[in-house]
Formats: C-alpha cells, structure tokens, sequence
C-alpha cells in the first residue's frame, strides 16, 4: 500500500540541537552512524541522562540513542559535543547510517566499517547534505544481507572482494540500480542518490516519497553513471557471509559470539529497550567498543574470555539481559502516557506487566500508544497497538 505524499511537511524528527517536546519534556536524539560508540562517550551520555533527562538512554530502531524528559537541553548539547557525538550543528540530523553490527567481526564478505566512516565524514562536509530529512537512511550492508532487510532508502550492498576493492551493488530503495568499486566510487554513489533527492525534490523525506516519475529518473540517472548490478532482488547471501555460529539474519544477536579474530563478542537487551544510566556507566567501565544494533540489542566488543565472562556475572544482575530466549529480544515500545500526550495507554506499564505475568511474546513485536507507530522496526512484526476504548489490537506489518 502506497504511503501518503509528505512532501513540504515539516520533519519534526528530533536530534541534538532540535529537540522534540513530549508531555514528559524534550527528548534529544543522539545519531550513532553505524551504532558505534566509545565507552567514554557512553559514559558522558548516561551522566547526562541522569543529570538532566529521566535516567535512561531509549535505543532506537536506527540504532542510535535518545534521551527523554530533559530539563535543561543546553547542557545535554553540551555534555553530546563534549564527547563528540555532534560534530556538526548543521547536519546533525542527517547522519542515518545503518551499517551491519557485525562487520569486521563475525562474518561477512568485507569489513565495511571503513565506507561508513568514509560516507559519515563526506555527509557532514557536504554543504547541500543539510537539506537531507532526517528520516533518509544510508545502509552499509556487508553481504550478509541483515542491513538490506531495514529497506534504507539508498544501500551499499557487498558482493566481493576484488584485490584491495569492495564491490558492491548499490541499491535504491531495494532496487539494484548499478555496482560500485572501491570506497571512494561507493560512497560517491549513495551520496548521489541522497543529492538527486534533494535536487530534483526538495522537501521530501525519503525515497517512498517520490512519484513513480521522479523515481525512475533517480534509478535511471543512477543507471547511467555506474556499472550494472549484478545481484537481483530477490538474491540471497551467499553462506559464507555467516559463517557457523554466527547469527543468522533476523535472529537476536544476544548471547555469547566468538568473533574471527578468537575475541569475545556480548550482545545483550534490556528491559523496554532503554538503558539505565547507571547500567551503561558500568557497561562504559569494560573499556571495549560498543555498539548498538536496529534491533535495539547492545554489543559488547572485543572481549578476552576472562573479560566476558566477569562482564556477564556482573552485569546480568544490573539488567543486561545475555539470554536469547528472553521475551526482550523480540519486543519494544513507544513511550506511551504519560510521556506521549497522544497515547491512550501507558504502554511501558501494560508491557511490563504483560512479560512479568509470563504472556506469550510473538515472533516479533511493536507495542505502541496510537496508532503513528513511532519506533517501528523497519522489518515484518506485529504491531500492538492501544485501543481507545480499553485493550490493544495486533495488525501484522
Ligand atoms: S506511537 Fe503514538 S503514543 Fe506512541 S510515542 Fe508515537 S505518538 Fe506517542
């Protein structure tokens, strides 16, 4: 079903320096592109969680953090600057970039870690990438097609490694339009798709937006000027993308992973998607890359096995959630009331107690107050949303 047009509506989409105003104060989202983020900046977000918002750090579905119920939003930009997690006042907003959590790790056809930072430092340069929305979404997908399934509007996706050279199809809203080589060619590529967006129509959020015109002029422009693509839609990973042990796509990423390199990786969920600040001071305190992912799970990188194995007896019982099984790996929420003035249920409460009186979580789920459905996942789940007259409805999305 089409989406209706939402071309020159404003795109009230938080970020550091525009924040959005909820019942229960402002709300500042913090943008990680690729979900990466040091224990040190870890550290200054929860303190200034705790100082100056509610006390927890929401995850988010494009994997980046927010805080809510802010007081003094100054200092919060502040504490954000300090750690370097804005680096750019004008294009603060427009840095979605989705980047496969595990690249470089576990599996895949390449590490892509370096055509996300290549593109994260072009966009912020860029003079015309400021007009970008802050709904448009960059993926970099390392083979292993997990980045692919979130549908960003443009995507790098890996196919091979040629000599010292990524390939990589480039795809625009799921369809294969070229191939790029190298990280130079790739970047300049998704930065193109973004740039013809804003020129040919300004004002629109994402690439859904366009007419079936405007499109094929972006697919067809971007058809001229790059190679042919060689993987179809409907191609899959090749099995050497997740090797044995990995995770395979759409699975939670919670539990205990021996990465490549005979390091430990931790994935791990917590209650209602949000972090308590002190939890995350303590997650800070391992000193080791952490990375959020999509599908709101937190990875603890780079681990000894003496390391992981403390980190789990001592963060389990602070709310670091290791178990795959756990109703938490496969559902979130909305704020719902009081935090949201639209919602007609407290959302965080009924599903609180929904998984404490041991109710059935299905495959995946969204918990919402009304039916806008902030926070979705990107991929197939179902939505529960609160009834206005008492209860919820499931629809399957
Ligand atoms: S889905 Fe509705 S109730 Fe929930 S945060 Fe969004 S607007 Fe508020």
């Amino acid at each position: 079903m089409s989406q209706p047009s939402r071309r020159g509506l404003a795109d009230r989409c938080p970020g550091v320096f525009s924040t959005h105003e909820a019942a229960d104060g402002a709300v500042a989202r913090v943008r990680l592109p690729g979900g990466r983020i040091g224990p040190d900046q870890l550290t200054l977000l929860a303190q200034a969680a705790a100082a100056h918002g509610d006390g927890f750090l929401e995850l988010t579905a494009r994997a980046n953090l927010q805080l809510r119920g802010i007081g003094d939003v100054d200092a919060v930009a502040e504490a954000v600057i300090e750690a370097g997690l804005a680096p750019s006042s004008t294009h603060d907003k427009v840095r979605n970039i989705e980047v496969s959590p595990l690249t470089g790790r576990i599996g895949g056809i390449a590490d892509v870690a370096p055509v996300a930072e290549a593109l994260d430092s072009r966009l912020r340069t860029e003079g015309w990438s400021a007009e970008l929305s802050g709904r448009f979404l960059f993926g970099v997908d390392d083979g292993r097609g997990d980045i692919r399934r979130h549908r960003p509007d443009v995507c790098a996706l890996v196919r091979s490694v040629d000599g010292p050279d990524i390939v990589a199809d480039i795809l625009v809203d799921d369809e294969p339009v070229g191939s790029a080589r190298g990280v130079e060619m790739i970047v300049d590529a998704l930065l193109d798709v973004a740039h013809m967006l804003v020129e040919s129509a300004p004002g629109t959020w994402r690439i859904g937006d366009l007419t079936p015109d405007e499109r094929s002029a972006v697919e067809e422009r971007m058809g001229t000027r790059l190679p042919p693509a060689v993987r179809g839609p409907g191609d899959a990973a090749p099995d050497d993308a997740a090797p044995d042990g990995a995770p395979a796509v759409g699975e939670p990423i919670v539990g205990w992973f021996d990465q490549d390199d005979g390091r430990v990786l931790l994935g791990a969920v917590v209650e209602l998607g949000r972090i308590p600040a002190r939890l995350a001071e303590f997650i800070a305190a391992v000193e080791a890359p952490v990375i959020i992912t999509p599908d709101r799970e937190i990875l603890i990188c780079d681990l000894g096995e003496g390391v992981a194995e403390t980190v789990v007896r001592v963060l389990a019982p602070m709310g670091l959630i290791f178990d795959a099984t756990s109703p938490w790996a496969r559902v979130s929420c909305c704020v719902g009331a009081p935090g949201c003035a639209n919602a007609t249920a407290p959302v965080r409460e009924d599903l609180l107690a929904h998984v404490r009186d041991g109710e059935a979580i299905g495959d995946r789920e969204h918990w919402v107050g009304c039916p806008r459905g902030c926070g979705s996942p990107a991929v197939p789940h179902e939505r529960v949303v609160a009834d206005p007259d008492g209860g919820y409805r499931t629809h399957r999305r």
